[in-house]
């Protein structure tokens, strides 16, 4: 089988990465990939085994495993281990998230645990009824060291990694590559990340119900002590601690639909970060000077569920795509990848 993908970013390089372990000759394009800031060289690289959508916690729990569980995957990753809190609101679904965590308990056994979120340190004024997911095995990664990984094992296995962007897809499938210059392969993938639903409504495609948003985070000095890497669904706010003495916090932010050359930093959400982390977390001084915001873009799939997957683009055509992160598809990436790779060779 010859397999083309479009897009260097993690999503492209795991798929690459499976698909080349399987025997497939595989061309990944990694136009762009490290050199504009795309999701994975922006990514906060937070990576744990609970989340509140099921498939989602399997994928993540499955991706964890494997990375703790291989010490070249680790290092490829830059995997560092610290805990995480998932801080759910008084009436989240609290059947759904023991679901969840038995996923995550059979493939990381004794990480995690869900108990009352009462006077849990260094959170502030959590409304009462707050539930909180601890897990032991849980830290953060660089998701663009694991990529460019990733790609050299493609590499290693016989790929081909083409620096050159795909300028256009035909149901062959093809490749359009310059003009007149055209490549069969018998099956195509757009892992173009936030780039898709534009490059589906520019080359004809049906858009699949993907969109995208803008994500920001700031980096700021001081790290609450005894605080790993949190996501707060009471007020929104998530971060880490980042090196020597900055953490890492955002918000989610509002802005649907923009496009790769639309991003910019929103300094009302710096001001709104900054007034959650006094509420929450006491930070009264933060980001304090030097502070740095990132802001960057994902895919999303609308009505947010499905994740980093694979989604056939037409029905009489080896045409897919691969996107659809939503935000937190770093720590999917391995399991997703293998699940579309296994996906598309018995297809
Ligand atoms: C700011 C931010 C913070 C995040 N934090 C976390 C986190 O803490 N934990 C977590 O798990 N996830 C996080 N995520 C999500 C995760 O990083 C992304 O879901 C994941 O990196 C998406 O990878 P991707 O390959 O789909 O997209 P991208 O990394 O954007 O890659 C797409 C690639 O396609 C290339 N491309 C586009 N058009 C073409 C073309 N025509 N031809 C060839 N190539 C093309 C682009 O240049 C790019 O390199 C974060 C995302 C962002 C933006």
């Amino acid at each position: 089988m010859r397999a083309a993908i479009a897009g260097g970013g993690l999503a492209g390089a795991a798929l690459g990465w499976r698909l080349a372990q399987r025997g497939v000759s595989v061309t990944v394009f990694v136009a762009g990939a490290g050199r504009w800031r795309d999701a994975t060289g922006a990514s906060g690289g937070l990576v744990r085994g609970f989340d509140t959508d099921p498939d989602t916690g399997r994928l993540a729990a499955e991706s964890l495993a494997e990375l703790r569980g291989d010490p070249r995957l680790r290092d490829w990753a830059g995997y560092q281990e610290g805990t995480s809190t998932y801080l759910l609101p008084p009436d989240a679904d609290v059947d759904r998230a023991r679901g969840t965590l038995r996923t995550v308990d059979a493939l990381l056994p004794g990480s995690a645990e869900l108990r009352p979120a009462a006077g849990l340190a260094p959170f502030r004024g959590l409304p009462e009824g707050t539930w909180c997911v601890r897990e032991r095995y849980a830290g953060h990664m660089s998701p663009g060291r694991l990529r460019d990984s990733l790609l050299r094992a493609v590499a290693d296995l016989g790929g081909t990694l083409r620096c050159e962007p795909v300028l256009g897809v035909l149901p062959g499938p093809a490749l359009r590559l310059g003009p007149g210059v055209e490549r069969r392969y018998d099956v195509v993938v757009l892992a173009t990340g936030p780039w898709t639903p534009r490059l589906l409504d520019r080359w004809g495609l049906p858009g699949q119900e993907l969109s995208t948003r803008q994500i920001q985070y700031t980096l700021g000095r001081t790290v609450p002590p005894g605080l790993g890497a949190f996501v707060d669904e009471t007020s929104g706010l998530y971060g880490r601690p980042v090196g020597t003495g900055q953490m890492l916090l955002g918000l989610p932010t509002t802005r649907w639909g923009v496009g790769p050359d639309e991003v910019a930093p929103d300094p009302a959400l710096v001001r709104r970060v900054a007034e959650c982390a006094g509420l929450r977390l006491g930070l009264t001084a933060w980001p304090g000077p030097g502070a740095r915001t990132v802001a960057s873009l994902d895919c999303y799939p609308v009505g947010g569920r499905g994740g980093l997957a694979l989604r056939g683009c037409r029905p009489d055509s080896a045409l897919y795509t691969f996107a659809g992160g939503g935000g937190g598809a770093a720590k999917t990436a391995l399991a997703a990848g293998r699940l579309a790779a296994r996906t598309l060779c018995s297809a």
